[in-house]
């Protein structure tokens, strides 16, 4: 008879609790304040309260005990990589050639969530690095004056689609949850979902992304902002504006600064 599990046990234990309390935590199950259901209803949040700009130190005025409990409850990105591991639980894992987890600050108060890698991301296994890659970047960098390290980027699926079809819901329901552990462990202030894909899964919404682009909704207690992907802006170029409409309420909420205002 074993009295005692050995170390290696013990850990994997403890490793598969955190990831069930971080799950369960995002699904409202658990202890977070503002979670409320499974499926996150799309309902858009009053602007002009989102866009009070957040005071300069947000996560420190806002320490409480009960915050230090979720805290020490939060599992850490490496640890949903490490569950992840060489992930077979859908079948894009055939077709990839890496799986595309996500980059950035693991504490970043900003996370831009897109669809699922195409061929440049699933060749260097890093998250929007091809044309519309290069587009985000620039809203990044150009737009809010930050740097990709400052955020974090990851998609709602970590493999690519072959010849980039939508992520079908298997692939989505296999994923999910990894995505959403994710942003457990970051504990971002801000969503920005990228394209009508990014923002429709995660609100489980149909209403078009034309419709949802520029409104804030509730995700799991975070606050999400729709907007235009990437790819879209480099065929309407003309679209541009309003996805800089979008990401200046962002960076208000962010409190960063916007230029000339
Ligand atoms: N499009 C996406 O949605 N994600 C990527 O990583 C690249 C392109």
């Amino acid at each position: 008879m074993r009295a005692v599990g050995s170390q290696g046990e013990t850990r994997d234990i403890a490793r598969a609790l955190l990831a069930h309390v971080t799950y369960q935590r995002l699904l409202g199950a658990v202890g977070a304040p503002a979670a409320s259901a499974p499926a996150p209803a799309a309902t858009a949040v009053t602007p002009r309260a989102a866009e009070r700009p957040a005071p300069s130190a947000p996560r420190a005025a806002a320490a409480a005990p009960v915050d230090a409990v979720a805290d020490a409850a939060r599992e850490t990105l490496d640890g949903v990589r490490a569950d992840l591991g060489d992930c077979q639980r859908c079948k894009l894992a055939g077709g990839r050639t890496n799986l595309v987890f996500g980059v950035g600050d693991p504490h970043a108060r900003l996370v831009f969530v897109g669809e699922g890698p195409g061929a440049d991301e699933d060749a260097k296994g890093e998250p929007f690095v091809g044309r519309a890659g290069q587009l985000l970047t620039e809203i990044i960098t150009k737009g809010m004056k930050l740097q990709r390290h400052d955020v974090y980027i990851c998609n709602v699926v970590k493999c690519r689609p072959p010849g980039n079809r939508n992520p079908e819901p298997d692939e989505v329901a296999a994923c999910e949850p990894f995505l959403m552990r994710q942003l457990g462990a970051i504990g971002p202030q801000v969503i920005v979902a990228l394209g009508k894909f990014a923002a429709q899964t995660l609100l489980r919404s149909k209403t078009p992304i034309t419709q949802l682009r520029g409104r804030w909704f509730d995700y799991q207690g975070i606050m999400l902002m729709p907007t235009f992907h990437p790819a879209y802006l480099l065929r309407n170029p003309g679209e541009k504006r309003l996805v800089w409409e979008d990401i200046q309420k962002v960076m208000r909420v962010l409190g960063l600064p916007i230029a000339g205002k």
